[in-house]
């Protein structure tokens, strides 16, 4: 643990002039509020008040008042920042009174992590973030390709890959352990992955990669976009997310005296989290355009399943095992709150642990290519192909409603809401192509 009198000693030793004090919003998007260096002391100790009745999905008018506090952990500089040095933290919001807001995403994950502290376990989560690169065009937002490139190509057709290297050599400076970045399937589509570690950490580097993937990007006058299907007919943009638990140092999900090498552990988690799947989707994929990805041949789970073997699953087991062993959860999309999913999947996973729940048999064969019939006999259950209808299912999940809290649930529930209203009575080109000659 970092002491405040180590960190002011660091910020002095970079040159920090500026602080930008994040955290993250009820729909995972980052917030910042910058302070000159001669008050980061305070911050550190005291806290930085703010007004929280401006960000969405916060307090009420009547509490506004809310408190800032960097987490020491998070602190890191800002590498393209070149003249002016200024740093970050990730900070926890509090009340004036001093306890936790309710409203808090970061909050609401150290919950969870806290119950599963108590039973012995560390969640450890790797998420991989998939995102376009597209072209700007006349200082705005494109979905113009900027390259042609496909799965694992390398340049000349992948003229963004000097854009990927840039994002991954940002992320290293910012202390991120990137292990692996490639091409995606899709035209202008990549994905860069780091290391794996608990939950909280990787939550904040979820939030962190957008931000940076974002700037870099903008700096070479492209957007990086984490929309969940910005091209139809082409895949869409994923965020699997690898889950374990270890215990004591070691991987709870493995067992070597097993067929599959899977403990009793993971399969009771890989149970549980099958068995809140559908108010899952609501968190891990927040947007009318995530439910466009969940379709069928572009590689995106549509059926509630799990397997050891094949990829068109909802749960995937990778193969490695010993300390490597995890799950895979393939629904997440990169538009979604990192700490909210994170803490949905935590707590569906733990409840089947304490339930010892048993998943259903494994998919051997792809299930894309069976017939409804063939799906009904296996009790293969469909997730929801909307937000509206994920919206339900969430609403009544009295688990995940009561670890986020009336604040937090009453936010999702209205912003699911105008976004359907607005989707729902908007007329889509799609129509007019369909009506206005037929009719
Ligand atoms: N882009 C795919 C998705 O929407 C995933 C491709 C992959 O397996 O990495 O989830
Ligand atoms: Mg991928
Ligand atoms: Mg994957």
């Amino acid at each position: 643990m970092t002491d405040v009198s180590t960190m002011l000693q660091r910020i002095k030793d970079d040159k920090v002039k500026f602080i930008r004090l994040q955290f993250s919003d009820i729909q995972g998007q980052i917030k910042n509020v910058a302070i000159p260096e001669a008050q980061a002391e305070k911050a550190m100790t005291d806290g930085i008040s703010f007004d929280g009745s401006s960000i969405e999905g916060f307090a009420r008018i009547e509490e506004s008042d809310m408190v800032l506090k960097p987490d020491l952990e998070t602190y890191a500089v800002l590498p393209w920042r070149k003249d002016i040095v200024a740093a970050r933290f990730i900070c926890d919001v509090y009340m004036p009174d001093g306890t936790p807001f309710e409203g808090d995403p970061r909050y609401i994950l150290k919950k969870v992590l806290k119950e599963a502290a108590d039973m012995g376990y560390t969640f450890n989560t790797g998420p991989e973030l998939e995102f376009f690169l597209f072209k700007m065009i006349d200082g705005k937002p494109s979905t113009e390709f900027k390259d042609q490139g496909g799965y694992f190509d390398l340049a000349p057709t992948d003229l963004a890959e000097d854009v990927r290297r840039d994002i991954v050599l940002a992320l290293t400076d910012m202390g991120f352990d990137v292990e692996a970045s490639h091409h995606e399937v899709a035209q202008s589509q990549h994905e860069i992955d780091f290391k794996y570690g608990d939950a909280l950490k990787m939550a904040d580097n979820v939030i962190t990669f957008r931000f940076v993937a974002k700037t870099i990007a903008l700096l070479n006058n492209l957007n990086a976009t984490f929309m969940a299907k910005p091209v139809f007919g082409i895949n869409g943009s994923g965020m699997h997310t690898n889950c374990s638990l270890s215990k004591n140092g070691e991987n709870a999900f493995y067992d070597p005296d097993t067929p599959l090498q899977l403990s009793d552990v993971a399969m009771h988690f890989i149970a549980g989290v099958l068995s809140h799947s559908k108010s899952i989707t609501r968190i891990a994929n927040p947007t009318i355009n995530s439910y466009k990805r969940l379709v069928p041949g572009y590689e995106a789970p549509v059926y509630i399943s799990w397997s050891a073997s094949n990829r068109t699953a909802l749960i995937r087991v990778p193969a490695p095992r010993g300390k490597s062993t995890r799950v895979e959860l393939r629904s997440p999309d990169p538009t979604c709150n990192p700490y909210l999913t994170f803490a949905a999947i935590l707590a569906a996973g733990l409840e089947g642990m304490k339930k010892e729940m048993q998943p259903p048999a494994g998919a051997k064969q792809n299930i894309f290519a069976l017939s409804e019939e063939e799906r009904n006999l296996a009790h293969i259950d469909t997730l929801p192909g909307d937000l509206i209808t994920a919206n339900k299912y969430f609403m009544e999940d009295e688990l995940l409603c009561n670890l986020f809290g009336k604040h937090v649930v009453s936010g999702i529930d209205d912003l699911a809401r105008i976004e359907w209203d607005n989707f729902r009575t908007t007329v889509h080109p799609w129509e007019v192509e369909q009506y206005l000659s037929r009719y």
